[in-house]
């Protein structure tokens, strides 16, 4: 079990949602959390309630993530533990009422998610490298990602979102491959449905008959499950190079 009293982690997307959670878990746990979001005011709101500190980036931006990271740095030093929450969910039809999918949203939902989520994990994996170990296993520290059960059965309208789920998922093991050298762990989690503000604003009924889909429990999953994974896997040296399912056995349905 890694001690993470004074640890440094960083979390994307720490304004809100699982981000914000998992922020909170980590700091629970002792850890100097960085709440990295490109809203400010809900990255300092998470960061003012426990503790961390606040920066703002766009993560699909290299030299804004770079500024962020070394602000992060200067203030807890170079985080050991870092979780990627950053991302956005739009849905649009291939062909939809009004003619083809908008290439420019496609793209944006590319380079939030996956552009994003590899951005964040080079600089960060650049930076852990020079670190000491803290296990006799030579372990430097662990990236967790964020993907979906999109990406293994996408609905309608979700062609860009599950493409760039897709994406996340395919990274991790080259990732955890080629950073083993360096005691750098790379995991992805796969949320199914979870009770964030991304579906709790949406109607109730709607809300229903999503969660009515879930096997068992028959419920949204709880933003604190998630964190709880993250902590779980911060822990386990073996778990490297997977993805993991968090999702109650949904197997999502066309629409
Ligand atoms: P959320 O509550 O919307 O949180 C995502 C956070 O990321 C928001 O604060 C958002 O800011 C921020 N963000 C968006 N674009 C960014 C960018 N370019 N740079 C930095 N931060 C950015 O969502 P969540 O439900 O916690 O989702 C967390 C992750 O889990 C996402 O990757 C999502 O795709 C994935 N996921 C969620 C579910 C679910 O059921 N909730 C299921 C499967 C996977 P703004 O609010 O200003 O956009």
């Amino acid at each position: 079990m890694m001690d993470l009293n004074d640890v440094a982690a960083l979390v994307t997307g720490g304004g809100s949602g699982m981000g914000a959670v998992t922020a909170r878990v980590l700091a629970e746990r002792g850890a100097r959390v960085v709440v990295l979001d490109v809203n400010l005011e809900n990255a300092q709101h998470t960061a003012e309630s426990i503790g961390g500190f606040a920066v703002s980036a766009d993560v699909s931006n290299g030299p804004s993530v770079e500024a962020a990271l070394q602000s992060a740095i200067d203030e807890v030093g170079v985080p050991r533990v870092v979780v990627s929450c950053a991302g956005i969910a739009p849905a649009s039809r291939i062909v939809g009422r009004d003619g083809p999918h908008d290439l420019d949203l496609y793209q944006q939902v590319i380079n939030v998610n996956l552009v994003g989520t590899f951005n964040v994990l080079r600089l960060a994996a650049a930076r852990m490298t020079g670190l000491d170990p803290v296990s006799d296993s030579g372990s430097r520290g662990v990236i967790v990602n964020t993907a979906s059960v999109a990406a293994y059965e996408g609905q309608i309208g979700q062609a860009a979102y599950s493409a760039s789920k897709g994406g996340v998922v395919a990274l991790t093991l080259p990732a955890a491959r080629e950073l083993a050298r360096f005691g750098i762990r790379v995991m992805t989690i796969a949320p199914g449905l979870i009770g964030t503000p991304m579906l709790l604003n949406m109607p109730d009924e709607v809300q229903q008959s999503l969660a009515g889909q879930v096997p068992f429990p028959q419920r949204f999953g709880e933003p604190q499950e998630y964190g709880q994974l993250v902590l779980h896997i911060v822990d386990n040296e073996m778990l490297n190079g997977e993805v993991i399912r968090l999702d109650g056995a949904i197997r999502l349905q066309p629409k």
